[in-house]
């Protein structure tokens, strides 16, 4: 027997509408890549992704077909993001951070018809336009007063293009399975491949997300996502924000520590999102201009590790609670996140910065497990390490035409790359990444873990854990070290500082400094370069 409630797809459209209808004057404030400060509210922005979606299809945009983006978080970028959703097209949001070859090559195999490209970017495009053949448009994302002079062929000027729509439009209806979003990974080895959202998931990804034990967010929040929308969706806050009717804050192509702080300052944000080293930036900011955060409530922070003494900076210094999450573009991206249980309120500090430095607990539509190298299921105990495999709702369960082939084992579950430990409260740790985690005499070295407790030395502004080939035990550390300005520590020192903290048998055999560490499109530090760099490192006699 079916149950009997009613048929309502799970359509993005639903969620700008349920804004505009219930928070109509909700703000929505963006930096502009032309550089005022805009704003507008829900209304504003539930009328003009209808314009957007009725300009599309007075284009010949039709249900299926692929509009790219390449654009900041601003309110430009949104109405795109909900125009080509709601009609029913698809999304791409591309990572201008990529090479150009990969954005060519990622635009064609999506064949994207339309490319919106923000002022900043009007180059890349220039140079790569030749070899798009399927693109029909750029449209320049700003008014006829700021269009550049380009020779970018088919160019379109954003602002006049969409006035030649009215608002007078309908959201279609259609399957809640339709494809609604694509992302592509950025793929250290091979080819970036993509990742196809549903409207389905996109909606219940947006339900995961403002889940109390995980972003949380409601009307009262002012939420700043300095994480990029092509960065998986800004981990949800695309979704999620309007879904709860919370304030927008929208960075635009500003990430530098003063211009987060004038934002966080002005618009009184009380939740902001990025990566560790946005967050090193805007904690740089405050210690050199004295500046405080009273009215932010807490940070999310994730993307890569982020390390114990961030976590202990924010909490301590500015009264900011830091909720360390896990993810990634193959799920949506939310996997865990890292908020405390009663039971550890009454902990001690260093106690609750260890747990927080874990990267949380999954949410309910997430599952996840740990196995060994056979797939059998390794006890949650924090202690035994496997590789980490998840399953859910918004989790992939293939890429865009098939790339990478069989992506789920015959349970449904998908291996993500990692390799972490579960302990009996369900929080997660990474370990490593599989590829990166260091094996020496038949044990593994976490290097994520070496990382975390180096830069706590207070010469060492970054710092990365390679294995490097040994004789004796296979492989063996090297940590690679970015001093921070105005220091000068030795290798010595910093290893001396290491000493007690980790496992003797973890100790890096040799510390090599140098100007900077290599980073992928999303802000990872690239171990594939550095191992090449470092191949013929000769690591001194133990
Ligand atoms: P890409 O692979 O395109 O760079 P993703 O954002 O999808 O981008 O990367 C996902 C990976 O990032 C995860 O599998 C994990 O290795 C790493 N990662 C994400 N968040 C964290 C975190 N909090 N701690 C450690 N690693 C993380």
């Amino acid at each position: 027997m079916l149950g009997l409630m009613q048929d309502w797809p799970l359509l993005v459209s639903k969620i700008l509408d349920h804004a505009a209808i219930n928070h109509p004057e909700q703000e929505i404030v963006t930096r502009t890549t032309e550089g005022p400060i805009q704003r507008y509210t829900y209304k504003d922005l539930h009328s003009r992704a209808r314009q957007m979606a009725k300009r599309l299809e007075m284009a010949g945009v039709k249900l299926g077909d692929r509009i790219a983006t390449c654009a900041w978080n601003n309110a430009r970028h949104m109405e795109v993001w909900y125009g080509v959703m709601g009609m029913g097209a698809i999304c791409h949001t591309v990572n201008p951070r990529l090479f150009p070859e990969q954005i060519e090559y990622i635009i064609n195999h999506a064949e994207d018809s339309y490319v919106f490209v923000d002022l900043t970017f009007v180059p890349v495009f220039e140079a790569i336009a030749k070899d798009l053949p399927k693109v029909k448009g750029f449209v320049i994302m700003t008014d006829a007063a700021h269009m550049p002079d380009t020779k970018l062929r088919d160019v379109i000027c954003y602002e006049d293009w969409l006035a030649e729509a009215d608002d007078d439009y309908t959201w279609p209806t259609f399957d809640e399975n339709t494809a609604a979003g694509l992302c592509y990974t950025s793929g250290t080895t091979g080819n970036p491949k993509g990742v196809l959202y549903s409207h389905r998931s996109n909606v219940l990804h947006a339900l995961l997300a403002n889940q109390a034990d995980t972003l949380g967010l409601c009307a009262s929040d002012v939420i700043l996502p300095v994480v990029p929308m092509f960065h998986a969706n800004a981990w949800a806050i695309a979704f999620g924000a309007p879904a709860a009717g919370a304030k927008l804050v929208m960075p635009g192509p500003k990430m530098d520590g003063e211009s987060i702080y004038q934002l966080l300052h002005e618009e009184g944000v009380t939740v902001s999102a990025a990566v560790p080293t946005v967050w090193l930036m805007l904690l740089g900011y405050l210690e050199d201009q004295g500046k405080e955060l009273p009215l932010l409530n807490y940070v999310v922070i994730g993307g890569s590790a982020c390390p114990p003494s961030m976590i202990e900076a924010f909490e301590t210094k500015y009264g900011v609670q830091v909720f360390h999450a896990w993810g990634m573009t193959e799920m949506s991206p939310i996997g865990t996140l890292g908020r405390l249980k009663p039971k550890h309120e009454s902990m001690s500090l260093s106690d609750q910065i260890a747990l927080k430095s874990k990267q949380g607990r999954a949410p309910f539509t997430v599952e996840m497990k740990i196995v060994d190298d056979e797939g059998n299921e390794q006890p949650r105990d924090g202690v035994a390490f496997g590789h980490l495999v998840v399953r859910g709702p918004a989790v992939s369960k293939s890429y865009l035409k098939g790339e990478g082939g069989e992506i789920l084992d015959a349970d449904g579950w998908f291996d993500t790359g990692d390799v972490a430990t579960i302990d009996a409260d369900g929080y997660m740790q990474i370990t490593d990444r599989a590829k990166d985690v260091i094996k020496s005499g038949g044990e593994w070295i976490s290097t994520i873990e070496i990382e975390n407790i180096a830069v706590g030395h207070p010469g060492v502004a970054e710092a990365a854990v390679i294995g490097l080939p040994h004789p004796k035990w296979d492989e063996r550390p090297l940590l690679i070290v970015v001093a921070k300005d105005g220091t000068s520590p030795s290798g010595k020192d910093i290893l001396a500082y290491l000493e007690g903290k980790i496992a003797k048998w973890w100790m890096p055999n040799d510390v090599a400094f140098v100007d900077e560490i290599p980073h992928t499109a999303t802000g990872k530090i690239q171990k594939m370069d550095l191992r090449a760099k470092f191949k013929d490192h000769q690591l001194p006699n133990d």
